[in-house]
């Protein structure tokens, strides 16, 4: 069987990246998300073991000094990470791997599997994303001064990436991501062992 992929997805929060790469792994059975460990709080409406596994932060400790970790970072003051042994069993049972992980996480991915493909989702403008950021009435300025500072460090650091979407037309950009996973797999890499009978018949 051959391996899996490992897609690298990296967006500023506001640029809609969980909604397409739901979208995107939604129609494909083969190409399943990783879910990070995370130190922060839950969210409402989100499940454990879906959106995130949520852990105490000496757990989380535990884990980096156990190496359990391919990755791992801190973000908003939190750590996230992605547990090895989880992306290791998809890509052997022939899944590809999608980690939405942010650009710090993206940098150890590519030192440790450079075979990674990795994809950059921006925003359309820049008073899209705030309007996206100001998701709540109360938020004060000082609080969306902040994600906007963020989302700004994040995106500075498109150019490490090998792909670049903008998501303004939700189903532009998720076709676009489509096109990006449909031409990995058309690599003579991917699909020689996929077509050896083909190829030995027609070769006689
Ligand atoms: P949120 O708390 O909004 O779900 O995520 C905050 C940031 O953490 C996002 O940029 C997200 O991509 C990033 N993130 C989520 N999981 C991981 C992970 O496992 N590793 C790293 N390095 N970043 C992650």
């Amino acid at each position: 069987m051959t391996q899996g992929l490992l897609y690298v997805i990296s967006a500023p929060s506001g640029a809609g990246k969980t909604s397409l790469v739901n979208a995107l792994c939604a129609g494909a059975p083969d190409l399943a998300v990783s879910v990070s460990h995370t130190t922060r709080p839950r969210r409402p409406g989100e499940v454990p073991g879906q959106d995130y596994w949520f852990v105490e932060k000496t757990e989380f400790e535990q884990m980096i000094a156990n190496k359990a970790f391919l990755e791992y970072a801190r973000v908003f003051d939190n750590y996230y990470g992605t547990a090895r042994a989880t992306v290791e069993k998809m890509l052997a049972a022939g899944l590809d791997a999608v980690l939405e992980i942010d650009w710090q996480g993206a940098r150890q991915v590519r030192q440790l599997m450079p075979a990674c493909v990795s994809i950059f989702i921006l925003p359309p403008s820049r008073e899209t994303l705030e309007q996206r950021l100001r998701c709540r009435q109360q938020d004060s300025d000082a609080v969306i001064a902040r994600r906007m500072e963020a989302a700004i460090s994040e995106m500075a650091h498109y150019a490490e990436y090998d792909y670049l979407i903008v998501n303004d037309d939700f189903n532009l950009a998720l076709n676009q991501l489509r096109a990006i996973v449909q031409t990995q797999r058309l690599t003579v890499q991917r699909q020689a062992p996929r077509l050896e009978r083909l190829i030995a018949s027609l070769l006689g």
